[in-house]
């Protein structure tokens, strides 16, 4: 067992003192680390990138032919770039503070297949399974279209393999639907309080749904024991997955050419910020890797979290990493932001990736639901609460003047710069549940205090 230091030693540092209280929090890097440095210090392959990037492209003609939303891009998994000025000129007057530059939002909530961020990451690791599987049987050549997974012999040979996760919603969602396609026996470990209908949908294409007495975490454990157990089970792991994270960061270059397709300039003197919501961290961290690659020092990549569950930004704070969980300071992890509500962090992503990670933010509940009120009443775009974690933090940054000042970024480059909030999910929320988070974030839209 890690010796956890001294609570009192611990909460002399304002901001975790802060976080303990539930606090709204916001701090930065003291100064830029080159993305170079940065990226050899994760000791992560950039290769493992274009891995899976070419992954998805052999795959495209699958998906193309098995799930009817991915035909419009013959196959790839891609969610639009759109612009959000009637939120940008609403959020100014209600913080008092015009946001320079262009704020966008990037939709992840619309990804085909599971309509989440996880059809980038948890899809990938699957088909990675997949292919390995049928390689070793030599049922399969390493170029090939993966249509040929779709032939008897492989067939057989996949069904005779089982995929176990355990996760609170998304991640079961996506690692579910896409191996019961693939003809694997999936098995989705979740927590009681996962929303009834991620259960229903997941049972109804033949995946079975084992439900625990606990918490995430409980049900993480007991899906990692069941596949130890059997070694014909693959157990996706979200606290440490490599080929998850690869999955995630496939989005660097795919943005640098929408970003491109709509005259959009990203360099020093045009900074692009990113706002990502954190769980246990392999989303964004995965997203963070493939944009620096792409952007290098233009692109700034802040992860936000829910005040009940800030454990990136504990673990990164503390340098304890996950060592420590945010019931150590008393919180209790509770938010209506699924998929965030996370008590340690991924390693591989906190003590592996901080030097790329600009900033750390907090925000309530109450706000986050008030920002999906916002997006339905101003732009029409409906998401569910974790997604909409990362719209207040264009201004968190406007407010960090020493962030500002030691990054360099003046009155011009903020007048040239790019904000893009990462809407990481929604489409997949039944209609009546997604009409009771608009009206009550309409509700809380009037009632929460910005700036
Ligand atoms: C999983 C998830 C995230 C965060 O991803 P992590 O890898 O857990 O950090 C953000 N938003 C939604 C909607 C998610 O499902």
């Amino acid at each position: 067992m890690t010796q956890l230091p001294d609570l009192e030693q611990l909460l002399a540092d304002p901001v975790v003192a802060a976080l303990s209280r539930s606090e709204e929090t916001a701090w930065f890097r003291d100064r830029p680390t080159p993305t170079i440095d940065g990226i050899k210090a994760s000791g992560i392959d950039p290769a493992i990138t274009e891995d899976a990037r070419a992954r998805f492209r052999r795959f495209a003609p699958w998906f193309a032919e098995r799930f009817p939303d991915t035909r419009h891009t013959h196959g790839i998994l891609e969610s639009p770039l759109v612009g959000v000025p009637d939120l940008q000129t609403e959020l100014g007057n209600r913080y008092g503070k015009a946001l320079p530059g262009k704020l966008w939002i990037k939709r992840d909530d619309l990804l085909p297949v599971s309509g989440s961020i996880k059809a980038r990451g948890g899809i990938h690791e699957v088909l990675q399974v997949a292919e390995r599987i049928a390689l070793e049987a030599g049922l399969m050549e390493p170029t090939d279209d993966a249509r040929v997974l779709m032939t008897p012999e492989v067939q057989e040979l996949l069904s005779a393999h089982g995929i176990a996760v355990g996760s609170t919603g998304n991640l079961g969602l996506s690692i579910g639907i896409v191996a019961s396609e693939l003809g694997f026996n999936t098995t989705v470990h979740m927590s009681m309080d996962a929303r009834a209908w991620k259960k229903e949908l997941l049972r109804s294409r033949g995946v079975t749904v084992v439900e625990h007495a606990g918490n995430f975490s409980d049900a993480v454990a007991a899906g990692r024991r069941t596949a130890q157990e059997d070694p014909s089970v693959w157990f996706v792991d979200d606290e440490s997955s490599l080929s998850l994270f690869a999955g995630y960061s496939v989005a660097g270059e795919r943005l640098a050419g929408q970003l491109a397709s709509l005259e959009v300039t990203v360099d020093a003197q045009h900074p692009l910020f990113v706002y990502l919501p954190c769980g246990v961290g392999g989303g964004p961290g995965g997203v963070a890797f493939g944009l620096k690659q792409t952007f290098g020092d233009a692109v700034h990549c802040i992860f936000v979290e829910p005040v009940s569950s800030p454990c990136m930004s504990l673990g990164v704070r503390t340098s304890l990493h996950d060592a420590i969980s945010v019931a150590d300071i008393g919180l209790d992890g509770l938010t209506a932001a699924d998929g965030l509500a996370v008590g340690r962090p991924s390693r591989l992503v906190g003590e592996h990736l901080q030097q790329l990670i600009d900033g750390y933010v907090t925000i309530t509940d109450e706000r986050m639901k008030a920002c999906v009120g916002l997006l339905h009443t101003l732009e029409g775009i409906d998401v569910e609460p974790s997604a909409a974690a990362g719209v207040p933090g264009p201004w968190q940054v406007l407010a960090n003047k020493t962030y500002l000042s030691t990054f360099g970024f003046d009155d011009a480059a903020l007048a040239s710069a790019t904000h893009i909030i990462w809407s990481t999910g929604g489409s997949m929320v039944p209609a009546e549940e997604m009409a009771g988070y608009v009206a009550e974030g309409q509700r809380l839209a009037g009632e929460v205090i910005w700036g």
